[in-house]
C-alpha cells in the first residue's frame, strides 16, 4: 500500500479505492497523445494546463505528443470541498498571447462543465486559430452545460475522485492512480 493511502486511512475512516490503475492511465494517455500528434501536424500547438489538477496528466500527455509544442498555464479559483463553488475566477493568466495559435486546454476533469465553458469563452476572445478541450475525466451524468471535449480519457460515474493530480482539500494529488473516496 502507498504511504499516501496509509495516511488517508490514519486520518479517519475514509478509504480510497482504485478506480483507474496506473497502467490503464498510461495506455490511454499514450493513445490521446498519438491522436493529438496526428491532428496537429504542422500547426503551432500550445498546450494550456489548468492548474493545479491537470499537472500530472499534462506532464505525461506532453511527452506522448511527438510534435513541437509550447506550454502555458492558467490558474482558476479553487474548488472547495467536494462540490463546485460555482464562482469562477482567473487567478493566474497565460504568459504569452495565443493569437493565431492552435490551443488545447488540458483539464483534469469536466464535471458540470461550467468551468470549462467559462474558460473556453475567455480563450475564444483572444483570437486563437483554434481551441480544443482535452480532459482526462468526464462525468457525463453531471453535465449542466454542453462542453465540446474533443479528447477525453475516461467517462466516469458521479463519484468524487482523487489522485493523478486530483485533490481532496489540497491533498492526494500524488497518488499515481485515480481513486474514489469512500466515506
Ligand atoms: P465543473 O466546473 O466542470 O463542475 O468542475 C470542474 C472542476 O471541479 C475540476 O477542474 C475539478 O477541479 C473539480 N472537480 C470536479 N469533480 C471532481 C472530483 O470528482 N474530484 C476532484 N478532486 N475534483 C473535482
Amino acid at each position: 500500500m502507498h504511504e499516501v493511502e496509509r495516511a488517508v486511512r490514519r486520518q479517519g475512516a475514509d478509504v480510497v479505492e482504485v478506480l483507474i490503475p496506473e497502467a490503464q492511465l498510461r495506455q490511454r494517455v499514450e493513445e490521446i497523445g498519438r491522436e493529438i500528434a496526428r491532428d496537429y501536424q504542422g500547426k503551432p500547438l500550445v498546450l494550456v494546463g489548468v492548474l493545479k489538477g491537470a499537472l500530472v496528466f499534462l506532464a505525461d500527455l506532453m511527452r506522448a505528443i511527438d510534435l513541437p509544442l509550447t506550454l502555458d498555464f492558467v490558474g482558476l479559483s479553487s474548488y472547495v470541498g467536494t462540490r463546485t463553488t460555482g464562482r469562477i475566477e482567473l487567478t493566474a493568466d497565460l504568459t504569452r498571447p495565443i493569437e493565431g495559435k492552435h490551443v488545447i486546454l488540458v483539464e483534469d476533469i469536466v464535471d458540470t462543465g461550467l468551468t470549462m465553458s467559462w474558460l473556453l469563452e475567455r480563450f475564444r476572445e483572444r483570437g486563437p486559430a483554434s481551441v480544443a478541450v482535452c480532459a482526462l475525466l468526464v462525468k457525463p451524468s453531471r453535465a449542466r452545460v454542453e462542453v465540446p471535449v474533443r479528447y477525453r480519457g475516461f467517462e466516469i460515474a458521479d463519484e468524487f475522485v482523487v489522485g493523478y493530480g486530483l485533490d481532496r482539500d489540497g491533498r492526494l494529488r500524488n497518488l499515481p492512480w485515480v481513486g474514489v473516496v469512500k466515506e
